[in-house]
């Protein structure tokens, strides 16, 4: 691979999770092929049926082409690993889907500069640890930076690139352009930003309008249909965190400052408690229809 002409053809992901799941599908979807590394072979058997999941989604969800066997096809193109020099000895990327935890991802970055070829380009698709705290363990901080997704890559298709200062342009651009051919919309970042773009945006709604519920100030559905109306967005912030999962919300609310945990025990009581945890169970601050 030359990073001036760049095509990123030969595709790893390590983690086979919520996201790497997703990442190592979609690629191999757009025709790539991967390879999908995780950490034993019993964590290699639940990504089978994480990826059989897929196909019946993309199927049940119209995705372009997956009533024709696209679905079914890309899933012979992905070949799962737990061996992590197998899993690396040709790629050209290395997207790295694990655990948000620093001595975790520290760890595997070493492990991984040690097996890689001189030529591979590292992403990240941490949420909340910027590339700049990652890079020194990658050995190639010129080929190493953040590709970040979204839960339902194949729905909410942004992919958020975010370099730091060491970051090749090049490398920046490569993987702009292959973020584009696996069916995502490249969000560029020119400088390292927590919380990217869209968690920029997103996480200062949501605080605004859990102080609106916690003040006493409006119900539920009466902020989400200010938003709606004022804004012409189809959804609330409440209901963005019935979409988002209330754990999560309550696992986030809980670290912050006074009233938003006043907020998180507010979701705890009310929701948590009671089986409701957002539209992934028929209930949260809504029902939902049973799917
Ligand atoms: P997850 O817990 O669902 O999956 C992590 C996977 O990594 C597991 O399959 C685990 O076995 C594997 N793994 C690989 N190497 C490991 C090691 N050395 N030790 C332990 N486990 C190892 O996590 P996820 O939700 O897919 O998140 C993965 C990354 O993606 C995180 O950095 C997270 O911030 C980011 N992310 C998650 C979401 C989301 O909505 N879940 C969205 C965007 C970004």
């Amino acid at each position: 691979m030359s990073t001036d002409s760049t095509r990123l053809s030969r595709i790893t992901v390590l983690g086979t999770g919520v996201l790497g799941s997703q990442i190592a599908f979609q690629t191999a979807y757009s025709g790539f092929d991967v390879v999908a590394y995780d950490i034993t072979d019993e964590v290699l058997d639940t990504a089978r049926g994480r990826l059989d999941s897929l196909v019946a989604a993309y199927r049940a969800e119209n995705v372009a082409g997956a009533a024709d066997g696209k679905a079914e096809a890309a899933l012979t193109r992905i070949r799962l690993t737990s061996d992590l020099a197998d899993a690396v000895k040709d790629a050209d990327l290395v997207i790295e889907a694990i655990p948000e935890n620093l001595d975790i991802k520290r760890d595997t970055y070493q492990k991984l500069a040690a097996v890689s070829p001189a030529h591979t380009i590292f992403a990240t698709n941490s949420s909340t640890l910027l590339p700049s705290d990652l890079k020194e363990f990658t050995g190639r901080p010129a080929k190493f930076l953040a590709l970040h997704f979204a839960n339902h890559v194949w729905v909410n298709n942004t992919a958020e690139v975010m370099g730091t200062e060491s970051t090749d342009p090049a490398v920046y651009r490569a993987v702009v352009e292959f973020a584009g051919n696996i069916g995502m919309v490249p969000i560029e970042l020119k400088k390292e930003k927590a919380g990217y773009v869209l968690n920029s945006l997103l996480v200062p709604l949501l605080n605004a309008a859990s102080d609106l519920l916690v003040d006493g100030i409006a119900e539920p559905e009466m902020v989400d249909r200010t938003w709606r109306i004022g804004t012409g967005s189809p959804f609330g912030p409440f209901q963005i965190m019935d979409i988002v999962g209330l754990t999560t919300v309550y696992n986030i609310s809980s670290t912050a400052g006074p009233k938003q945990r006043a907020f998180a025990e507010l979701v705890k009581k009310h929701y948590l408690d009671h089986g409701k945890l957002g539209a992934a169970t028929g209930e949260g601050f809504y029902t939902y229809p049973a799917k």
